[in-house]
């Protein structure tokens, strides 16, 4: 055995474990097979500007370990995430809050608009909400959902609201103050020059293999170390043999602008059906750029094929109930650690991730 840990996967999960268990005296190979680290929380530089490669990486969290944490291996700004809509041409403020309700009632009370949704909810008859429509419907009211919501949800997920769970819609902040923080959590920020510098960190110490597929890897190198952490996705490990997990992902359609402002926003959502990207992303703001030209991200959601990035995980009852199947068998395999986004089939923000690694690290060095 040539290491005490063979690490699948250099995001986040995978980083923070060998940061760890390097620090305790282990020693450490991790592979990956992109040709960089990071995983989804990778940042590359174009033109003096740090590029969130896939998507907007907005770092927020109420723990104050794991803000502690992260800011041992990287210095945060203080940008707080405050998106807007836009629906035919009309701009109105993210998340609900009073200048949406303002924006779409004319209201300026608080208890106007809540008047306004309690009697829409009331006039729905909508008591238990049984899917997305129905819980979007009671929280809002239908001005709200039509403009907002609808579009943007059916062309994220690729099926109606009605066949959606309401849980997805829960995330989203609903408050009756106007206040467009979009996160509610006590600590947020960007790292300054981008989340790769923070991965780099927490890599040092460890061997690192890029463009190196477990799945063939394995083969070759079946005893390289006593333990494995895996956080590639569960399903393939076990070689599909239930089947495959869904899985919804993105395309990401990126180009430099000659301006040095192109939307006057980081996160600008386009709520309608009738345009296929979900938001753009003008990354500059991030980090409050001034550079004479700007780059700027078009996010188009698109079903996900085998061979294509598992970006999120469908949360329904069909792949719970499968995800369980494999959650099976991954607890008889021996020496092995699932984790992360795709090893646990779970939608992780970042902070979650991170504690989990720890918690992981913590189960794995009281056991041995
Ligand atoms: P990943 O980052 O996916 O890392 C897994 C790694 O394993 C990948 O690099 C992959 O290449 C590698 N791998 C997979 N299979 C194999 C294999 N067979 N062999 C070798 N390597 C393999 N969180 C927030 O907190 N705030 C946000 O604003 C936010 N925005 C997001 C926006 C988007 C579009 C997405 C998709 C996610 C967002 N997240 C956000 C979530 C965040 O990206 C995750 O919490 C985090 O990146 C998960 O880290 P991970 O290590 O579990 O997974
Ligand atoms: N959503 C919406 N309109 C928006 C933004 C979000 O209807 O302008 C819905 C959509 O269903 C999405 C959910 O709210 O899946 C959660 O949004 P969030 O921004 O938290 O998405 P994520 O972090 O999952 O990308």
């Amino acid at each position: 055995m040539e290491y005490n840990y063979l690490i699948v996967g250099a995001g986040l999960f995978g980083s923070v474990f060998a940061h760890e268990m390097t620090k305790r005296g282990h020693s450490c190979l991790v592979i990956d097979k992109r040709d960089h680290i990071g995983g989804n929380v990778y940042c590359r530089q174009q033109s003096g500007i740090t590029v969130h490669e896939y998507g907007p990486h907005i770092f927020h969290t109420d723990d104050e370990r794991i803000w502690r944490y992260v800011n041992q291996f990287g210095s945060f700004n203080s940008f707080v995430n405050a998106p807007i809509a836009v629906y035919h041409g009309d701009v109105y403020n993210l998340p609900f809050n009073m200048n949406t309700f303002c924006r779409i009632w004319g209201y300026i009370t608080p208890d106007e608009a809540k008047n306004r949704i309690r009697e829409s909810a009331k006039s729905l008859g909508i008591r238990d909400p049984r899917n997305l429509e129905e819980q979007a419907l009671s929280m809002v009211g239908p001005e709200v959902y039509e403009r907002l919501i609808k579009g943007y949800t059916e062309k994220q997920w690729g099926r109606p609201c009605k066949e959606l769970p309401p849980s997805i819609i829960r995330r989203l902040p609903l408050r009756f103050t106007f206040d467009n923080n979009y996160f509610t959590s006590k600590y947020q920020g960007i790292p300054i020059g981008g989340y790769t510098g923070i991965i780099q960190a927490l890599l040092d110490g460890s061997d690192v293999m890029l463009n190196t597929d477990y799945l063939q890897f394995r083969h070759k190198h079946p005893d390289i170390a006593e333990k494995t952490v895996y956080t590639g996705p569960i399903d393939a490990y076990f070689d599909y043999v239930f089947g495959p997990l869904e899985y919804r992902s993105l395309r990401f359609d990126t180009r430099e602008i000659c301006t040095d402002n192109y939307q006057g926003n980081a996160v600008v959502n386009f709520t309608s059906a009738a345009i296929p990207y979900t938001r753009a992303i003008e990354h500059k703001h991030f980090e409050f750029g001034k550079q004479p030209t700007t780059v700027v991200t078009l996010e188009y959601p698109v079903k996900w094929e085998p061979g294509m990035e598992p970006y999120y995980p469908v949360n329904d009852e069909a792949n719970y109930v499968l995800y369980s199947m494999y959650k099976r068998l991954a607890r008889k395999e021996r020496n092995v650690i699932f984790g992360g986004r795709l090893g646990s089939y779970r939608y992780y923000d970042m902070d979650q991730v991170i504690a989990s690694a720890l918690d992981a690290v913590e189960k794995d060095v009281s056991a041995s």
